[in-house]
């Protein structure tokens, strides 16, 4: 039992201790609040988790165009050119179907609680009209220089300028009307009151283009894609920037994957610095409660019924028959929360209980773990959403489209790795304004809820494996005899 245990603890050291950093965060933070430390005691205590965000950050571009340019510059447009459109066509369509199915259930369930609508007057923040919000969208897509877009993003500012009625005193007498009245009250008297009937001062907004802090991901995004993909097709002469890519890509995952075994020392301080933070913990973790739900009840909905029906539709063969093929990837996604992790599982699942045509998993697998990922997408809208409900920041119409772009964006620019999505989930924020800082409040349940996530990942990447293997059987019987990609090692 002794020599179990040891082995579980190894295999499990990094979940195990997740679990742990949170409840000692918890327990801490509720314990200094009784000691009523002063603000620059608690900055100083939440240092260590401060420098877990800026690990995060840092990791933001490197991690993108790597894995965006090496996982599309495998799209060889000689042998698969009508496969490698489809796929990513079918894998952008269902992402997006994704982020819509969270912000759906984000707005039924409210997990951030009622918002009191603040007015901009009320709130003093800048506002942005939906026709700006998407042209900034449209701005940050395509940077004027990559260099800046390292560090800035387009955000026009607009911002409420009021002003007081120019009124000539003697012209308009003051419009109040005082009304007297005596009346008892617990035997008291009450007091007169005023009706003030002057008019309201004149709001006027000014607008001005320009650029805020943080990266314009987006853009980063965009640029490294079409690399990608333009690379795909140099075939041979762009082989060595390809080379390139995936090197980095792997020395940045190795960083990651030391990094992380900060993350649990880190969380102890985010989680128990946010509960210092807060007014009312208590209020704000029964919102994560449902927080957790609804990124639940989402990747449900979007896994166990939207995509085998889709599934179904496509080939009108049983999706369960599918997924019970695929169970194996799907625990061990569950076990590892890291999509590129299970990618062997998966092949070999595939392969040998679903009969998918080795030369499409070969493709539609490893690009799917770079860019396919319908749970990441999903629970970014939500996270974003719930964050904005939680500071009572009232979207508008233009910055739910903006989310869902961004989410769609930020998804596929995640790496098929623990949390990435945590740390692309910046993009997703500061592209509507809302608080990066306040990642913190989800850090909580996200080791849990990444592991979810992921299944749904795999879940996305197998399906799409059996539907392109249905919709071109006919071009890959054709080739039958004459494989051209290399067996693969399971
Ligand atoms: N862990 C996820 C995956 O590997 C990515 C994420 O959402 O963090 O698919």
């Amino acid at each position: 039992i002794l020599a179990r245990g040891k082995d579980v603890c190894r295999r499990n050291g990094l979940l195990i201790l997740s679990v742990l950093s949170v409840i000692v965060g918890c327990l801490l933070g509720f314990f200094l609040r009784t000691r009523r430390l002063s603000p620059q005691e608690i900055s100083y205590f939440q240092f260590p988790g401060e420098l877990l965000m800026r690990m995060l950050k840092m990791l933001i571009l490197p991690l993108v165009v790597s894995s965006l340019m090496s996982g599309l510059a495998s799209l060889d447009a000689k042998t698969s050119s009508r496969l490698g459109i489809l796929t990513v066509a079918y894998y952008l369509w269902t992402t997006f179907v994704a982020v819509i199915v969270g912000i759906i259930m984000v707005s039924i369930i409210h997990p951030g609680g009622a918002a009191q609508k603040e007015t901009t007057e009320q709130s003093g923040k800048p506002i942005m009209s939906s026709a700006d919000a998407l042209l900034d969208l449209i701005r940050n897509m395509f940077p004027a220089n990559l260099v800046e877009a390292t560090f800035k993003q387009y955000r026009t500012k607009t911002t409420p300028v009021i002003k007081s009625p120019k009124v000539a005193q003697e012209e308009t007498p003051p419009r109040r009307i005082l009304i007297y009245g005596v009346q008892e009250e617990n035997g008291s008297r009450v007091q007169n009151f005023a009706l003030d009937l002057t008019p309201p001062p004149e709001v006027v907004y000014k607008v001005e283009p320009g650029t805020s802090d943080g990266m314009n991901v987006l853009g980063i995004v965009i640029f490294s894609a079409t690399m990608g993909i333009m690379l795909g097709r140099m075939g041979d002469s762009g082989a060595p920037l390809v080379s390139f890519c995936q090197c980095l890509n792997e020395s940045v995952m190795k960083i990651v994957a030391v990094a992380v075994w900060y993350f649990p020392f880190g969380i102890v301080f985010l989680i128990a610095g946010k509960i210092l933070e807060m007014d009312d913990p208590r209020a704000v973790g029964k919102k994560l409660g449902f927080y957790a739900v609804t990124v639940v009840c989402g990747l449900v909905l979007h896994g166990l019924f939207i995509l085998p029906l889709l599934y179904f539709f496509i080939t009108r063969k049983n999706p369960i028959v599918f997924i019970r093929g695929v169970l194996q990837a799907l625990l061990i996604a569950l076990a590892t929360s890291s999509s590129s992790a299970t990618l062997p599982i998966t092949f070999k699942c595939l392969l040998e209980n679903n009969h998918i045509d080795r030369r499409i998993a070969r493709f539609v697998l490893p690009v799917g773990a770079t860019i396919n990922m319908d749970g990441t997408a999903l629970y970014e809208a939500v996270a974003a959403i719930f964050i904005a409900q939680v500071n009572n920041y009232e979207l508008d119409f233009g910055q739910i489209i903006t989310i869902s772009i961004t989410a769609t964006a930020a998804s596929i620019g995640a790496a098929g790795i623990p949390q990435a999505g945590l740390v692309t989930m910046v993009i997703v924020l500061t592209s509507v304004g809302l608080p990066t800082d306040d990642i913190t409040l989800i850090i909580a349940v996200d080791w849990a809820l990444d592991r979810f996530r992921t299944m749904i990942n795999v879940l996305g990447d197998a399906l799409a494996a059996g539907i392109m293997a249905h919709i071109c059987r006919k071009d890959f019987a054709r080739d039958t005899g004459t494989e051209k990609l290399p067996p693969i090692e399971t």
